[in-house]
């Protein structure tokens, strides 16, 4: 995984050392000698992790990281603050100006490398979503509002030792702590809540806590939440190991409470960030595959959907029946009464028909005034009778197209088709579709027809008046 690292230190020495321990992992290094030069860098680089001294003549490490995290475009840069500073006053200060971590000079390299990697791969994963929330917005999708990201969080404590306390230090701050005090219980809590950070003790009685890691990290509905391992103060290898599992950030026993709420803020404003990005993600993707007129499903997901389901179908040994429909002499309601009232038309005969199908039948709006269901599980006759339903949906009550309560009567013809004997795409399925309901509407409209079934007669004569349903008045 390459990736950049922006170094900042004033010392021309010390990040000699940190250039040649980094090289050697592959990072690419930019670097800068003061607080100026490094915003100036973090913002036009964009570095994927930010090793910040603290002592800086000028301007300090401290306000170099506030003003990072308070800049929307290098907000979501990690910072790993390393210093010669050890006290846990600085610490804190440290923790709280917004840096994931804070290292103390002399490095160990094994906890800086790991920190680093782990560090990479998260501000990689958020890159990944900041670039489909962009595709979103080019889509059109209103960008969530940020909400309040300090606001009270739900913890779960997987751990024994320090439970009481950190339980009381938490809760005193409005967030709400859940304790489990085993594995099982700690993994199934885990899975049925919404939490916002999972603290694991890396020993939980004699049960090793990476076990539970590595399952946080392996459920679909956990993979993402922020996972804090409590490690002990002679155990960097457990961590290193933790990091690799795709723990998110840890805290050294003893535990200070200030440290670790701290550490929780930057974890919990990390996921609330992410989880944002997601949400937008998830309604691009249902526009791009919506109808924004009707709400129904749109050709492209149509498209997408039915050949998946014919599959599923031919290897079930089942049916699946199309409908395409298309509102008889529509140019006429555009002409006479204008395109905003085409436009109300369609959206009642687009509710008309959703209403009208079993809930796991499917309509899409496939094009202009053409509309099609897909049924699953129907045969010709069923297909016959449903079509016939939807039919008859749209006829029986006058659409108003306007304030004034003026209504017309709107027809659809139906083509019907059945998948399912013979091996064929999609395609081919719309297209038999679309060549009944030409019939449908050669035959005088207001009707269905049903194609002939490929797999039994392929050139049916247009005669055959069993397959066509004239319309009840
Ligand atoms: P037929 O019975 O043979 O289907 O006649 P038709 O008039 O319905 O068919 P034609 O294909 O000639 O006209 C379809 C019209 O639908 C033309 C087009 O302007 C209109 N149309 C397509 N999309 C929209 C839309 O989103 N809103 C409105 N108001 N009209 C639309
Ligand atoms: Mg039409
Ligand atoms: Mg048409």
């Amino acid at each position: 995984m390459s990736a950049r690292i922006l170094l900042v230190d004033d010392n021309r020495i010390n990040i000699a050392l940190l250039e040649a321990r980094l090289a050697r992992e592959y990072y690419q290094l930019i670097t800068a000698m003061d607080g100026p030069a490094a915003l100036a860098l973090a913002a036009s680089e964009s570095p994927d992790l930010i090793l910040l001294d603290v002592m800086m003549p000028g301007m300090d490490g401290f306000e170099v990281c506030r003003r990072l995290k308070a800049n929307a475009t290098t907000a979501h840069i990690p910072v790993v603050m390393v210093t010669a500073l050890t006290d846990r006053e600085h610490r804190v200060e440290g923790l709280r100006s917004g840096a994931d971590d804070f290292l103390t000079k002399p490095v160990n390299e094994m906890a800086l490398i790991a920190r680093s990697r782990s560090l990479i791969r998260l501000k990689q994963m958020t890159d990944e979503w900041q670039l489909r929330a962009a595709t979103s917005m080019q889509l059109g999708v209103e960008i969530t509002p940020r909400k309040n990201e300090d606001a009270p969080a739900r913890f779960l404590l997987v751990d024994i030792a320090d439970a009481a306390r950190i339980l009381r230090d938490m809760s005193e701050t409005g967030h709400r702590v859940e304790v489990r005090q085993n594995i099982k219980d700690g993994l199934e809590t885990a899975l049925a809540g919404d939490f916002d950070v999972v603290m694991v003790g890396l020993k939980i009685g004699d049960e090793d806590g990476l076990r539970l890691c590595a399952q946080l990290r392996s459920h679909r509905e956990t993979r993402m939440v922020p996972v804090l391992l409590i490690v002990e103060e002679d155990d960097l290898g457990s961590l290193a190991k933790g990091l690799d599992l795709g723990v998110t950030d840890y805290i050294i026993r003893p535990i200070d409470a200030n440290e670790l709420l701290a550490r929780v803020r930057t974890q919990v404003r990390r996921k609330r960030y992410q989880d944002r990005l997601r949400e937008d993600f998830d309604r691009s993707l249902s526009m791009a595959f919506t109808d924004s007129l009707t709400g129904l499903y749109n050709r492209r997901y149509l498209c997408a959907h039915l050949q998946t389901l014919l599959d599923g179908a031919r290897t079930a040994g089942r049916p699946i029946a199309l409908v395409m429909f298309d509102i008889d002499h529509f140019k006429k309601v555009n002409d006479s009464h204008g395109h905003a009232a085409g436009d109300m038309v369609l959206a009642e005969v687009g509710a008309r028909l959703s209403a009208h199908v079993r809930n796991f039948d499917l309509i899409a709006r496939y094009g202009g005034e053409e509309f099609v269901a897909v049924l699953p599980n129907a045969n010709a006759k069923g297909a016959m009778i449903a079509a016939e339903r939807l039919r008859k949906a749209v006829a029986a009550t006058p659409i108003a197209v306007s304030g004034g309560g003026e209504a017309l009567t709107v027809t659809v013809s139906g083509g019907v088709a059945v998948s399912g004997k013979v091996e064929e795409p999609s395609s081919v399925l719309l297209e038999r579709a679309d060549q009944a309901l030409y019939e449908a509407k050669a035959q005088g409209r207001n009707r269905v027809v049903v194609a002939e079934d490929p797999g039994v007669v392929l050139y049916a004569p247009m005669a055959d008046v069993d397959r066509t349903l004239i319309a009840a008045g």
